[in-house]
């Protein structure tokens, strides 16, 4: 079975680890700090605060930019429902935007209409691995005075116009999930060049604790958010090779390209001109008469494991039950979680093995075609 996803793990890794084993000292620690400051280095902002996952990244992102129960905080319908959830987390309401077909990112251009007074924050998500429109989305966020807040989990490295993703905003969020570009099992990271930011994430994430002189208090009732030092072990030996495998897979996303940009019953992604993809997922859209859950059972017939890409958020039951809003708003995100498909990608996939996988993808969406619904 080709793997859609396989987290590179090797020697590196291993021995980082095991020396973290017999220091005896797990909890987060000395290779968190620096796991954070390799981060830092890496995406040029002052300060990076490490945490438990993507979703507690966002989660304390939130609450440290002073979003409160009532408030209203912008989000796109397509992504992978912890950005919402993490808006629902600290009592706020979920206002989604329809995404672009052609990044998959939300649509700049229908931000403004969902913009109500209570309106505290905007959420752009770098959705598998593409920049938002960041130069319009943070002209918004002036206009109306609204926090930004990215959702960089699948973007570390990726670009918009020269700067790191994740660094625009007030807040950037990063996971560590083993499907992500790097990983530490499962983890998160907080990028922000405010200090005051920077401060209230790391007392929320340890349990609300604050050092008065040398005194341990607790000046807020917090969380335990922290990833260990085995967890940020794993991180600094992944980031020694972070260019090598992102370049790798740029070189396997061209080859994609390559054996399917004239297949007319599909869309390659799109990169957009402003930025640099780092195809944490590469995505490709089905012809609206294919359906997409056969060719993925005939891709897995075929040894090749593929997967939806992300999911219209508004309509999964929670927020179906909650908001009960209307399909016709979203219609690119709901056609991109009904036709879109995340192929094979990792650093050990042979680059061989891409015409196989095309050519299966070519033979499924023909049956898939002759046997619409
Ligand atoms: C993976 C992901 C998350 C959640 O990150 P976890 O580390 O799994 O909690 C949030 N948003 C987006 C866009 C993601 O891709």
């Amino acid at each position: 079975m080709i793997r859609l996803s396989l987290p590179y793990i090797k020697r590196d890794e291993i021995e980082e680890v095991t020396k973290v084993l017999n220091s005896r000292y797990l909890v987060q620690g000395e290779k968190v700090r620096q796991f954070e400051e390799i981060i830092s280095r890496y995406l040029r902002v002052k300060y990076c605060i490490a945490v438990s996952s993507g979703t507690a990244a966002l989660h304390l992102a939130l609450l440290a930019v002073g979003v409160k129960k009532g408030d209203e905080v912008i989000v796109p319908d397509f992504t992978f429902p912890a950005t919402a959830n993490a808006v629902e987390l600290v009592g706020a309401n979920t206002k989604f935007v329809d995404i672009n077909l052609d990044s998959f990112c939300m649509d700049a251009d229908r931000i403004e209409e969902k913009i109500t007074e209570k309106a505290k924050a905007i959420i752009p998500v770098h959705e598998f691995g593409q920049s938002a429109d960041m130069d319009k989305i943070m002209d918004i966020a002036r206009k109306y005075k609204l926090k930004v807040v990215e959702d960089a989990a699948c973007a570390l490295g990726t670009e918009y116009k020269g700067e790191k993703v994740g660094t625009i905003g007030k807040v950037g969020c990063f996971s560590f999930h083993a499907r992500k570009p790097i990983t530490t099992g499962e983890g998160g990271m907080i990028a922000t060049n405010n200090e005051e930011i920077a401060k209230k994430v790391r007392i929320l994430r340890n349990h609300g604790e604050k050092s008065i002189n040398g005194k341990a208090d607790f000046v807020e009732a917090g969380f335990n958010y922290r990833m260990t030092d085995i967890q940020a072990a794993i991180g600094i030996a992944q980031m020694k090779k972070i260019k090598e495998m992102m370049d790798y897979r740029k070189q396997i996303a061209d080859e994609y390209n390559k054996f399917l940009k004239d297949e007319t019953l599909l869309t390659i992604p799109c990169e957009k001109g402003y930025g640099k993809h780092i195809y944490q997922t590469y995505h490709v859209l089905l012809h609206n008469s294919i359906n997409r859950d056969f060719v993925k059972e005939k891709l897995k017939e075929n040894g090749v494991e593929s997967n939806l890409g992300a999911y219209a958020v508004h309509c999964q039951s929670y927020y179906r039950n909650k908001y009960k809003l209307n399909d016709e708003n979203f219609q690119n995100s709901l056609y991109s979680y009904k036709k879109g498909l995340a192929l094979p990608m990792y650093y050990e996939l042979d680059l061989k093995e891409i015409k196989f996988i095309c050519d299966c993808i070519k033979k499924s969406i023909l049956w898939g075609d002759k046997n619409k619904i």
